[in-house]
């Protein structure tokens, strides 16, 4: 199942629970504009280096559109579009006034030097800066882009548009970045847990938690579970995974890896397999990494009673249905992880007052956001006896869809 389909039907168990139309559920799922542009660009060796860019607008109902930039080398066209329309129902349930975009670039950026990194961003915005901008299109981190490639592109808008720091966010603290805006999502799904394990009778302390991936999202959501006085057990990169039954000291870890670049050979920590991760003997399993990670070869394994998909998609619909059959509470992607796009409110809200909040501030207005969005999803899902998945795809899809009932088809 291609990942689109795995986002239609997740859609459509909403629609259904809504009774939506079969007019307006086309009309929801059909994206606004969809852009595939080619970049080439001179690599460091001399050769010329063509690669192809996406920027999926699903959309715009509700705000200018929004989403991330996502350098990898599975990204196509499908998965684009999946990414965009997943924007859309987690601005809406989190009820920030934006639309959902998406883009990305095909390309493995750990091959690329810092230069041709800067270049390629480069030759990507000369390509979408038309169709960008902070009324219409606003990118941000995502997968294998960082604060540095969102300097960039600001630059870069910039040749074209004048002065512009909304165009874009998740930029560096020192070039009107957020406080905050780094650790958003993972301290976004922090807060999640925290609520999802008090709707469980359980709280943080001597709860254990495994996460798989320790890259922006995944490691902030240790370290801030971990100061929450969680017991982090497990957690994985790209090269490994190690656990520690007694809770792994998560500040040493940040440490380990940003001399060794990799969570594995640390300290008195046992090294498990990517399978044991997802299967380890834990209350909580964060997956933090790619999508569709959780599928029905591994999801009658997990023994974890509540997953927190931090990562976008991880689950795929079999596997939730498992999960559902087993009693295993799914806090879905389009809200538990939605503190990074939270953040980026926040952050195109400050550039466009010139005026720059504490990260007091920050934390404190994610916390409020995050705690009622979580509580509004938990609501619908009891009261209308749905997963939790199904839930805020209802509260976002009706958002979505009376904004665009109201604003006239
Ligand atoms: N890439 C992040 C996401 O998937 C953040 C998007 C944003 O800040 O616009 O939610």
């Amino acid at each position: 199942m291609s990942s689109y389909e795995t986002a239609q039907k997740y859609f459509h168990h909403a629609a259904d629970v809504m009774d939506l139309s079969n007019n307006m559920r086309i009309l929801l799922m059909t994206p606004l504009r969809e852009v595939k542009v080619q970049i080439a660009l001179e690599m460091d060796d001399g050769q010329i280096g063509t690669f192809i860019g996406f920027r999926v607008q699903h959309d715009k109902a509700r705000g200018p559109m929004k989403g991330g930039l996502r350098y990898h080398p599975d990204v196509d066209a499908d998965e684009v579009l999946t990414l965009a329309s997943l924007m859309t129902w987690k601005t809406a349930v989190v009820n920030i006034p934006y639309g959902g975009a998406k883009g990305g670039i095909s390309v493995d950026p750990s091959t690329l030097s810092p230069g041709e990194l800067e270049r390629i961003t480069r030759k990507f915005v000369d390509e979408i800066h038309d169709v960008i901008g902070p009324d219409k299109d606003i990118p941000a981190p995502d997968m294998g882009t960082n604060a540095q490639v969102m300097a960039w592109i600001m630059n870069q808008y910039e040749k074209f548009h004048g002065f512009n720091p909304a165009c874009v966010t998740g930029k560096p603290v020192e070039l009107h970045g957020a406080d905050g805006r780094e650790e958003a999502t993972g301290r976004g799904v922090a807060v999640v847990t925290r609520s999802a394990l008090e709707k469980m009778n359980r709280s943080l302390p001597e709860t254990r938690v495994a996460i798989q991936g320790f890259g922006n999202v995944g490691s902030h959501a240790a370290r801030i579970l971990h100061e929450m006085g969680a017991k982090i057990v497990a957690v994985s990169d790209a090269h490994g995974a190690v656990a520690d039954e007694q809770g792994l000291d998560i500040p040493a870890l940040i440490r380990h890896v940003e001399e060794t670049k990799q969570v594995t050979n640390f300290g008195n920590s046992r090294e498990i397999s990517n399978a044991e991760l997802l299967a380890y003997d834990a209350e909580v399993l964060i997956p933090a990494a790619i999508g569709g990670v959780l599928t029905k070869d591994n999801a009658e394994s997990v023994r974890a009673k509540l997953i927190i998909e931090a990562a976008n998609g991880p689950t795929t619909p079999d596997a939730d249905e498992i999960f559902d059959k087993n009693n295993v509470l799914v806090v879905p992607d389009i809200l538990a992880n939605a503190g990074g796009v939270t953040v980026s409110y926040f952050e195109w809200v400050q550039n466009r007052q010139h005026f720059k909040w504490e990260l007091s501030e920050v934390r404190k207005r994610l916390e409020t956001i995050m705690v009622d969005s979580f509580e509004r999803v938990w609501k619908i899902g009891t009261e209308k006896k749905i997963p939790m998945r199904t839930a805020a795809y209802v509260l976002g899809i009706g958002r979505v869809g009376r904004a665009t009932v109201l604003g006239g088809i």
